[in-house]
């Protein structure tokens, strides 16, 4: 982690120090704006690499969660085989994974662990964890009053494009018709209130 001085221009990019003369940083090859060195040599990596340039809303300025999280040194989390010997020592359930994201929070700034409430069509439920290899997902199906989510760390999986496209796909599905029931209760529960306001 970094300190901020209040006094030093910050990159829009990714939220460090810049250079106090902003003609002494780089300037974006996409955006018209100046942005630190760092961020000017990643500009031009991805550029050489052909790979698109960052989105402009991952950006610090607004989205400092997503530039935080896009600068995670790799080698700083844990690996594959360190989360499942952390949970076989530690328990496989939340009280563990909580330990992980408040592990990752110390590290980082922020807490990179999720929740993923929806059933996926095999399990009731998932965590999503940061590894050095990719994204993990550790499902669990029970759900317990001591230990709250009983993890199953042998059904842990890597996320690929298509799995999160399939999660996304779910999640928008269910938000969308669970608000519809919710305008739908509402409707009804105003319908009721004219009626008795009007006898
Ligand atoms: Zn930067």
């Amino acid at each position: 982690m970094y300190t901020k001085d209040p006094t030093q221009p910050m990159c829009p990019r990714c939220g460090k120090s810049m250079r106090m003369n902003p003609v002494e940083n780089a300037t974006s090859r996409h955006e018209p704006c100046h942005i630190c060195s760092a961020c000017g040599v990643d500009e031009a990596a991805r550029d050489y690499m052909q790979r698109p340039p960052l989105p402009r809303e991952l950006w610090h300025d607004h989205d400092p969660y997503a530039a935080a999280f896009l600068q995670f040194d790799k080698q700083h989390l844990m690996s594959r085989s360190e989360v499942l010997e952390f949970l076989k020592v530690n328990g496989e359930h939340e009280p563990a994974i909580t330990m992980i994201s408040d592990r990752y929070e110390d590290e980082f700034g922020i807490d990179p662990v999720w929740h993923y409430h929806l059933s996926d069509g095999w399990h009731t439920g998932a965590y999503i964890i940061p590894i050095q290899e990719g994204y993990m997902m550790i499902p669990y199906d029970e759900v317990d009053s001591e230990y709250y989510e009983i993890l199953l760390p042998e059904a842990a999986t890597l996320l690929d494009v298509e799995c999160c496209e399939h999660f996304k796909k779910e999640l928008q599905t269910y938000a969308d018709e669970m608000c519809k029931i919710f305008r739908l209760i509402t409707s009804i529960i105003n319908d009721g209130r004219s009626e008795t306001a009007c006898p």
